[in-house]
């Protein structure tokens, strides 16, 4: 008998969930108010990289902290008005930056984004999006001539991961790039990463394929869940009642209300991140690069380039607040000899964050039918694929990819 499965969710996620469960022989549909693609997967910076290892808390943040929210161009803001209801969050993400917890996230981020080049192979060749992928490294660059000794610890953990590092001088740096300005002294340069030149397409082009191949997907918010003798039976959605058999929850930063509903309380936040982007500017860059200082990020995208970055910690109602993108498009503007005039676009976005920078993706501990698939945070891109086929793994009872233990979403309590 056919199986069923309803994905909640059309972002990078849930496309991949959907995809992954199709080619694993389930009838899918996928539920949202939004088109696929268009809301955190949409304007984030394109890095899909394998080696990406580095967990968002780490140790003497909480030495940096105060000089991060006195400085107005920094790379964090916290709206105070919001702050009490940030708290409990913000104390287990301190409590993340331990060392001991850093290497254990460290390598359950690895192995999640190890194989993310050939979870994404299959889907993009099926939806003839191939150019979508281009292997072509990522740099880390600094102002100082020792900048890259600053940052030993995560150096160590990317070598103890075997991700290939290599450390340039100001030379090197300029034979790789000479588009960048000349205020940069050295590097560190990750050969094995890849980027992706427009993410909303990404998104939109998976999902193309995933509706050729028999899917579908409804423009539906879904506000609730109904039990039906103890399990997810029905849920209920703005456009009404609608059946499921198999139920994934990947709405992204809107994840947690439904979770909870189903018996998960999981500590999600939003760090909201925000894009300034030169329409048509081929300003010469070729390699996502991150002004490690800054911690922002310039990729060059089809449609131009984007700088990217910043967190802001505000919640998910709060209006956007554009003078961070105002900012990044400042600074970007330092970063590159060259940027030709073009129409400036301003997005924010709203990342999944959970507080040890490990998604969620599991099978819940209640219902046999229900899985989660949330919380990628800084990393959603990358995660991506590998999640979509952990989620059919999962789904199936076949052997899974990577061992889900890290990702449990039970392991908060
Ligand atoms: C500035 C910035 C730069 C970034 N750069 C990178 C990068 O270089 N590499 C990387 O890997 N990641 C990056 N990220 C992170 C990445 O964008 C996210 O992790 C990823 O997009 C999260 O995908 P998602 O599918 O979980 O969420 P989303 O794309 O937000 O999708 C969630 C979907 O769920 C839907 N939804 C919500 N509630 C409901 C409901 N009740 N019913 C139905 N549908 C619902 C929403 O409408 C939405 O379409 C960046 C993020 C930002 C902000």
């Amino acid at each position: 008998m056919v199986k069923r499965a309803t994905v909640i969710g059309a972002g990078i996620i849930g496309v991949c969930c959907a995809s992954y469960l199709q080619r694993a022989g389930f009838t899918v549909e996928i539920l949202d108010p939004e088109p696929p693609g268009t809301m955190c997967s949409y304007g984030n910076a394109g890095g899909i990289c394998p080696g990406s290892c580095i967990p968002i808390a780490g140790p003497g943040m909480l030495r940096k902290l105060p000089g991060w929210l006195m400085d107005k161009e920094g790379p964090l803001h916290i709206r105070m008005a919001y702050l009490p209801a940030l708290l409990p969050w913000l104390l287990r993400f301190l409590a993340a930056g331990r060392v001991a917890e850093v290497r254990r996230i460290s390598r359950a981020m690895r192995a999640l984004h190890a194989p993310t080049f050939a979870c994404y192979e299959p889907l993009l060749g099926a939806a003839g999006s191939t150019d979508l992928l281009a292997k072509r490294g990522q740099l880390f660059v600094y102002e100082t001539a020792d900048g890259p000794s600053y940052d030993q610890f995560g150096l160590s953990l990317r070598r103890e991961a075997g991700v290939k590092v290599e450390i340039l001088d100001e030379g090197a740096l300029r034979d790789l790039e000479p588009a960048l300005a000349p205020i940069f002294r050295s590097a560190v340069f990750l050969p094995e990463q890849g980027q992706c030149a427009n993410p909303g397409r990404l998104v939109a082009s998976l999902a193309q394929a995933f509706e050729r191949n028999g899917g579908t997907i409804h423009r539906s918010r879904v506000h609730g869940v109904r039990m039906v003798g103890g399990q997810p039976g029905a849920l209920d959605t703005d456009t009404g009642q609608r059946p499921v058999e198999n139920l994934v929850i990947a709405a992204g930063a809107w994840s947690a209300p439904l979770a909870r509903q189903l018996g998960c309380k999981v500590p999600l936040e939003t760090e909201r991140g925000y894009h300034a982007m030169v329409a048509g500017a081929d300003t010469g860059l070729r390699t996502q690069t991150i002004w490690a200082e800054r911690k922002f990020v310039a990729a060059p995208m089809e449609e131009g380039i984007r700088f990217a970055g910043t967190v802001e910690l505000a919640g998910l109602d709060a209006p956007p607040n554009m003078r961070r993108a105002d900012l990044l498009l400042r600074q970007g503007r330092r970063m590159l000899r060259h940027i030709p005039d073009g129409a400036v676009g301003k997005w924010m976005g709203h990342r999944p964050s959970t507080p040890d920078s490990l998604p969620v993706i599991s099978a819940s501990p209640h219902h046999q039918n229900v899985f989660f698939a949330f919380g990628h945070g800084h990393m959603g891109l990358i995660g991506g694929s590998v999640t979509g086929r952990l989620i059919a793994d999962l789904a199936t009872g076949g052997k899974p990819i990577i061992d889900p233990a890290p990702y449990r979403v039970d392991r908060f309590h």
